[in-house]
């Protein structure tokens, strides 16, 4: 099973992704927790250069570009391979979070981003997208000051990113539970055990 998590900054993602690999761990599954940009070596030298601050022109196709180039590196060597061994994997960002950012934020039209999605994965899509919802100002709140080059953005951007998550989620109802990123950590972590259980995953 592939299941990826969605949201804007701080959402609590990376907090909810841990609980829920302790969880499977802890229930004897093979599980592995990977993310995008960044889960691959390779892709470390990728989410660097999209992460620095630069004195240079990085224009938003280029910064498409190499989201969808870690992706395709990431699906070859971690996600194809774990699904094929019979591993959960559970990825904290994926195709989601290009169709939000890069289409719904910095409008790049949503054709293009959907065809380098589409080229970038082989199709391959998430059994289940859990898409933790918070509205842009309590996302800027939780932000540490040590922000990198996207956190930098202004409150307008973060909240076309919140509302394109949402509108991504409406298109597909069966592939995504959208949560209240307010509640209570360990409340999120059940809705999220709940749910792996109501669909048979485990
Ligand atoms: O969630 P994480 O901190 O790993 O994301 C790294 C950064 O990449 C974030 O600042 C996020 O806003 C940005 N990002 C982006 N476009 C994507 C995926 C992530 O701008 N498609
Ligand atoms: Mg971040």
């Amino acid at each position: 099973f592939f299941i990826t998590f969605e949201g804007i900054e701080a959402s609590g993602k990376t907090t909810q992704i841990n609980l829920l690999y302790d969880y499977l761990k802890s229930i004897g599954k093979n599980v592995i927790k990977t993310r995008e940009p960044g889960g691959t070596k390779i892709g470390q030298k990728i989410r660097e250069i999209l992460l620095s601050k630069w004195d240079e022109k990085f224009p938003y196709i280029a910064e498409l570009l190499l989201y969808e180039a870690d992706r395709n590196i990431h699906i070859h060597n971690i996600i194809k391979p774990s699904l094929e061994a019979d591993y959960i994997v559970l990825s904290d960002r994926y195709i989601d979070s290009t169709t939000a950012y890069q289409h719904y934020a910095r409008g790049i039209d949503y054709e293009i981003v959907s065809y380098l999605n589409t080229l970038a994965t082989d199709r391959l899509k998430p059994n289940l997208t859990f898409l933790i919802d918070i509205p842009a100002q309590i996302s800027l709140k939780r932000l540490s000051k040590t922000k990198d080059r996207i956190e930098s953005e202004d409150i307008e951007f973060h909240k076309k990113l919140r509302e394109g998550f949402l509108k991504i989620a409406e298109n597909e109802k069966d592939r995504f539970v959208v949560i209240d990123g307010t509640m209570d950590i360990m409340e999120i972590h059940k809705i999220i055990v709940d749910t792996l259980k109501q669909r048979k995953i485990i």
